[in-house]
């Protein structure tokens, strides 16, 4: 089989991605190009090898890593192959950081819509897979929104081009054969390896403000959130929610343990502008109404000051990473939720997120995240497996209550490994048949990223 490096320390370090998981696969690929990676697809379908494909391995749910067979990594196909401002479009090989995407764009005055909060450290690849969303998504949605063609190599090792239809109008079949693009967003590896993508690109906006605004508490915090959303005299690009616990989290990101002192909440909003002043005094009006202070709430204009602020949002997330890492080797992990809810009902839901925590007589956790889009991330640092089970049962009793809630299991971090026996309590078994027909059809002998959405059943 083509170039694979099968030494313990190389494989090691593909065997940990952010789920806290471990597995090592038995040998790592890294093609520098599609034709390398379709010589390694049909080689591996030939001899029913296992293939994960992995970009940088953020992922929170297992899904980049294998104990089976091979990790493919992209990391070496990273070149942005063409920005045509005519049709604004990038074409871009997987393994480019989304992070250097954004900047190479800004200095055109362009951008790339979806904005995970790992945008730094992810891989476009990785971003279309899961379909990742981010902060801006309340405004721009997902990542599904902005990609326009894949090219994918299939199980088989053969290569297709799949593109957006160009008609406005199309009767022709199930909507799901009409647009081949959207099968490979969001199938974690599972359906072919994506070895480039043409993405649809933005102007970025002439002005940005960001604004940081303490709030006294739970309830009134999120209810500012959905009354931002709703009111006509503010227009906010993210609705960014941290409870007190991530508010501290943020605070000694910032460096200032004083801001906010009696605030029990914050929500972190932006507005964009064409050029003239963004509304400041309809936000502080409407944040007052809630009870929060003029004094307390901070302001981020321009693009340095706008980073700084997704600084201490990135923060959150990872100091939980931070905080879970000694208790890895002993089998602990972050249980971490992604479930989300119709956005009005966010506020019910949390409550009773920490209600069944409460009843089970485990540790809170921290609730912070995209509530503008009713998505909060509810993460537990678990220090043993003991810890990690009971925390899950917490999370299966409340991921049944949002379903009822007419929620998602997952928003945005995709099923993976770890979320995969929560998918029939969502999908009925019609739709996990179908997810099934799609997967043998293009991978029959199942050698894409096994394990990933459909489980070890798959
Ligand atoms: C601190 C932190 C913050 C995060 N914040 C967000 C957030 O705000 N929003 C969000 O959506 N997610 C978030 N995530 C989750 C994760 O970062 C995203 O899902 C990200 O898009 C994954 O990209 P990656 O390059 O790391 O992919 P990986 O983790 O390497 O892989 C993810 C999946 O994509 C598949 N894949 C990767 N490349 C390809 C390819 N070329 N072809 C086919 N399949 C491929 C893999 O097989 C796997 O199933 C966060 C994670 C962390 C650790």
């Amino acid at each position: 089989m083509s170039a694979l490096d099968r030494d313990q320390s190389v494989r090691e370090s593909y065997a940990r991605d952010a789920s806290g998981l471990w597995r090592v696969p038995d040998a790592v690929a890294r093609p520098g190009g599609a034709h390398e990676v379709a010589t390694l697809l049909r080689e591996a379908n030939a001899d029913g090898t296992a293939v994960t494909a992995a970009g940088s391995q953020t992922s929170t749910t297992g899904a980049s890593i294998t104990d089976r067979g091979i990790v493919l990594s992209t990391r070496a196909m990273a070149r942005i192959l063409d920005v045509d401002r005519a049709t604004m479009t990038a074409r871009v090989e997987p393994g480019v950081l989304l992070g250097d995407l954004q900047r190479t764009l800004a200095a055109d005055g362009l951008a790339f819509a979806p904005d995970p909060t790992s945008d730094q450290e992810c891989t476009v690849g990785g971003a279309i897979a899961c379909n990742a969303s981010g902060p801006r998504s309340l405004r721009y949605g997902a990542t599904r929104a902005h990609v326009r063609a894949l090219t994918v190599v299939l199980a088989s090792g053969e290569t297709i081009e799949v593109r957006r239809p160009q008609v406005e109008k199309n009767a022709v079949g199930y909507p799901p054969v009409q647009d081949l693009v959207d099968w490979f967003v969001g199938s974690e590896g599972t359906l072919g390896v994506i070895v480039a993508a043409d993405l649809a690109l933005m102007p970025r906006p002439a002005r940005e403000l960001g604004l940081a605004i303490p709030l006294p508490d739970e309830s009134r915090a999120l209810a500012f959130v959905v009354a931002a959303r709703e009111s006509g005299d503010v227009r906010p690009r993210c609705l960014e929610y941290f409870d007190a616990e991530s508010f501290a989290i943020a605070r000694t990101g910032a460096g200032d343990a004083t801001w906010g002192a009696t605030a029990g909440a914050m929500v972190y909003a932006e507005e964009t502008t064409d050029g003239e002043d963004p509304p400041l005094d309809a936000w502080l009006a409407l944040a007052e109404r809630f009870g929060a202070h003029d004094g307390d709430v901070r302001a981020y204009e321009g693009d340095a000051a706008i980073r700084e602020a997704r600084r201490l949002r990135h923060a959150v997330p990872a100091t939980m990473h931070e905080r879970v890492a000694p208790f890895l080797a002993a089998g602990g992990r972050r249980v971490s939720t992604d479930w989300a809810v119709p956005y009005r009902r966010a506020a019910e839901a949390v409550a009773m997120a920490r209600r069944h925590a409460a009843d089970a007589n485990v540790a809170p956790g921290i609730v912070y995240g995209h509530l503008g889009n009713g998505h909060p991330h509810q993460n537990f640092v678990a220090h043993d497996p003991a810890e990690v089970r009971a925390f899950e049962a917490v999370v299966e009793r409340t991921v049944r209550d949002v379903l009822a809630m007419g929620g998602t299991v997952s928003a945005e971090h995709g099923i993976g490994k770890l979320k995969a026996r929560w998918l029939p309590l969502q999908l009925s078994p019609t739709q996990v048949a179908m997810l099934r027909a799609i997967k043998r059809e293009l991978d029959p002998r199942g050698i894409l990223a096994p394990g990933n959405i459909l489980g070890s059943a798959a």
